[in-house]
């Protein structure tokens, strides 16, 4: 039997417990729960086949009563002693896309972020379309391109046309962007026809993770009118390993900013869901930026009643990103779109002026959020590298 040590100061203690998927050499993937730097396996350590999967998509199904079970019996197992066969260091194990991804939606829930980029796509406008706070704007996305954390990007070929070029071009993006985003999986179905009130989200959702939407802004530009964004996002979406349950986030749970005008009454919660995380982004190894998902207009629980409210059903499975977290500072800017305003303030990068990502880049994304006995949690990373665009074609 192995004791688990967890430093007073671990992001992974009791009070965080995210599951993931992972699997050492010659292993079949399966689902663990992190604890310090170690990883449970559950299926070891409960004897329960349906942590013996490769994803959490059949102990989601279960439903919300049975996560907050396993919560209580991982607690108790790991507060005393776990079976040597069920624990690995999290540096032996490969860790897997936790999820299979059924649905994907994108929401645009910052209003810092959202004015930023009205100001610099429609500068002549009212930066806020006048439904932007009547309603979470949000698109359909691609969930075959959802990929783990560490994955790499190839960068995105597409056609460009820059405004006052006669013709569109076609060639590797040359503006590569990050969107650093929390995403929410779905864990539980719902019934077509029906909606999710704004107060059932956590029967709903499961839990939480990082989210990088790679973004190609020279593709998007030329592509996104009328219909939104296509092609200048489908081509890759990165989340973490590790799923934060929305159990561990109790202690994270602030009320968001004031929603002036008064929204719908489907729209309006009993208790408030905004999220007291701090996000950092690190660009070859240097932070960046500092957003603070506090700040977002819409809560996760009113992106979900949202998009069920016409009847659409969810799976277990499916994922939403919230967009874009960006705070007022400009030193909270979750894209480099902003952050480099559109490439007309670079930013110093190890004595480099940069603007979009090059190839050989690396971008890393992290949090950590208040826990709800007074310490923190993590949620790891989300990490990717860029390399070169494919040759041939035309
Ligand atoms: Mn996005």
């Amino acid at each position: 039997m192995t004791t688990i040590a967890i430093p007073e100061d671990s992001l992974f203690g009791l009070s965080n417990l995210p599951y993931g998927v992972f699997s050492t050499p010659g292993t079949a993937p399966r689902v663990g729960v992190r604890v310090a730097d170690h990883v449970v396996d559950l299926a070891a350590a409960l004897g329960d086949e349906v942590f013996a999967r490769p994803s959490l998509n059949a102990f989601m199904a279960q439903g919300h009563e049975r996560w907050r079970q396993v919560r209580e019996r991982v607690t108790e197992l790991v507060s005393r002693d776990v079976p040597d066969t069920a624990v690995h260091r999290v540096s032996d194990v490969t860790l897997q896309l936790p999820v299979e991804v059924g649905d994907y939606v994108d929401f645009y829930a910052s209003e810092h972020h959202a004015t930023n980029v009205g100001r610099l796509f429609r500068p002549d406008a009212d930066p806020l379309m006048p439904n932007w706070k009547h309603l979470p704007v949000g698109y359909h996305g691609r969930a075959g391109t959802v990929i783990v954390s560490g994955t790499d990007i190839v960068r995105p070929r597409g056609q460009r046309k820059a405004p006052d070029d006669a013709a569109p071009a076609f060639g590797p993006s040359r503006r590569l962007d990050i969107e650093a985003e929390l995403g929410f999986v779905v864990g539980a179905d719902s019934a077509l026809g029906t909606g999710v009130s704004v107060d059932d989200f956590a029967e709903h959702v499961f839990g939480a993770v990082l989210l990088n939407d790679w973004s190609a802004r020279d593709i998007q530009a030329w592509e996104y009118v009328p219909l939104g964004p296509f092609l200048g996002k489908s081509f890759a979406t990165s989340i973490s390993p590790w799923v934060v349950p929305l159990l561990a986030l109790e202690g994270a749970r602030v009320r968001g900013p004031v929603q002036e005008p008064q929204v719908l009454p489907y729209l309006r919660e009993s208790s408030p869901w905004g999220l007291d995380i701090d996000l950092c982004v690190e660009w070859n190894g240097q932070e960046v930026a500092r957003p603070g998902y506090r700040e977002m207009y819409w809560s996760p629980a009113q992106m979900l009643a949202h998009m069920t409210v016409n009847g659409a059903s969810t799976r277990c499975g499916d994922l939403y990103g919230s967009g874009t977290v960006s705070g007022a500072g400009k030193d909270q800017r979750g894209s480099f779109l902003e952050l480099t305003w559109s490439g007309a303030e670079p930013v110093e990068l190890k004595g480099e002026r940069r603007t979009f990502l090059e190839d050989g880049d690396e971008v890393v994304i992290s949090a950590t959020a208040p826990a709800a006995d007074g310490g923190r949690i993590g949620f790891g990373e989300v990490a990717g590298r860029i390399l070169p665009a494919r040759e041939g074609d035309r």
